[in-house]
């Protein structure tokens, strides 16, 4: 095979995409892996039968049905969707992220958000080409609501994210600073759609959800991958149909798959058991910010997560001591100057947390 001559890939391959690094996921093999949000809890043993059944029975050299009708009017009905309002299913709300930038892609348009954030937004605008405004939290990491009125007077964005609780602080916005944004995104100095990401929605127990009918220019984003099903891929945004529609012109017609599809179904039948596991990882969340909060010199950020910001005194040195002892986390800190010496770790299993919180307190010491 001939050697690939780069300045072919140089000719073919944006500029902007050669320069970026891979995304990286760290190798978890061994480790008590407490970097990602993922629900240590799997299905208890009887439901993972009567799943392994349901499965055995779906058509696999059958295309998906178009749409995916059933699992939408399952996810209406579960996760209670205003009546009037529509869901579009994407491959876990990252692939909802791109169509919402591939179809806002006009010629200079933007998008905006608060940083720190969800990275995605940012990734996912500059693929489609269109222009990312990072607008600061402030220092405790609220919403600065003047700024971001100022920004989206500046920019007019098209799109306006706002993550509910963020990620990677954790923290849920001030509601009233979040409707001033919606309110102000109805014009005149901006005409933005604002999408309100919820992605941690049953860790929260805040929705954006029930108020989907008072506004024209909202839509709640959510995914099954924080509450027990990241393997699967499933996403769902929320909102008015004449928007969902235009979106859905830009959707990969098959994006949800067969096994996807048959799995959601079959969980959120058992939507109990979720709910469950969500509020014994809420119980978790609390005692480890306890925990933690009393070791000295380290700051534990309240969240709405199934996660916890911690800023310690050298982030970059307890993140390698928490490895050497087996426990990965994430270091944040290089994310943004807000983020100086910040972690996040999942919050887990009982057992996990204390291993984890056994390590920490080493690690600080050593
Ligand atoms: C994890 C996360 C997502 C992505 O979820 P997937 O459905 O797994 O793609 C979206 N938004 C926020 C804020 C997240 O933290």
């Amino acid at each position: 095979m001939p050697a690939v001559d780069p300045t072919l890939i140089e000719r073919i391959v944006r500029d902007d995409v050669r320069a970026m690094g891979a995304y990286h996921v760290a190798d978890s093999h061994g480790l008590v892996k407490l970097d990602a949000m993922e629900n240590p809890y799997g299905l208890p043993d009887d439901l993972r039968r009567e799943l392994a059944a349901r499965l055995a029975d779906v058509a696999l050299n059958r295309y998906p049905v178009p749409s995916s009708a059933a699992l939408r009017a399952s996810l209406r009905s579960v996760m209670k969707v205003p009546e009037g309002m529509d869901v579009l299913l994407g491959n876990g709300s990252d692939e909802l992220i791109s169509i919402l930038s591939l179809a806002a892609a006009k010629p200079g348009a933007k998008v905006l958000a608060p940083v720190p954030g969800f990275v995605m937004y940012a990734m996912s605008a500059q693929f489609a080409g269109l222009e990312f405004v990072g607008v600061p939290l402030r220092a405790d990491f609220t919403l600065d609501r003047e700024a971001m009125l100022a920004a989206m007077a500046e920019h007019q964005p098209a799109i306006v994210y706002l993550a509910y609780p963020n990620n990677p602080t954790g923290n849920l916005f001030d509601e009233a600073d979040m409707e001033a944004i919606v309110r102000a995104a109805r014009g005149p100095a901006s005409r933005s759609l604002v999408v309100v990401d919820e992605a941690y929605q049953p860790f929260a127990q805040h929705s954006w959800m029930p108020r989907l009918p008072e506004f024209d220019n909202l839509l709640v984003m959510r995914t099954v991958s924080k509450l027990g099903l990241a393997g699967i891929r499933l996403g769902y945004l929320a909102g008015p149909p004449a928007w969902l529609e235009q979106f859905d012109k830009v959707r990969p017609p098959y994006n949800v798959n067969v096994l996807t599809e048959a799995t959601a179904l079959f969980v959120l039948e058992h939507a109990d058991v979720l709910d469950a596991q969500a509020e014994q990882l809420r119980a978790e969340r609390a005692t480890v910010a306890a925990a933690l909060a009393a070791l000295p010199g380290v700051t534990v950020y309240p969240s709405a997560a199934n996660f916890l910001l911690v800023r310690v005194p050298d982030a970059a040195k307890m993140f390698e001591r928490l490895l050497a002892r087996k426990v990965l986390i994430k270091n944040v800190s290089k994310m943004h100057a807000l983020l100086a010496n910040c972690l996040r770790v999942t919050v887990s299993t009982p057992q996990e947390n204390a291993q984890f919180l056994e390590a920490f307190a080493a690690s600080l010491q050593d």
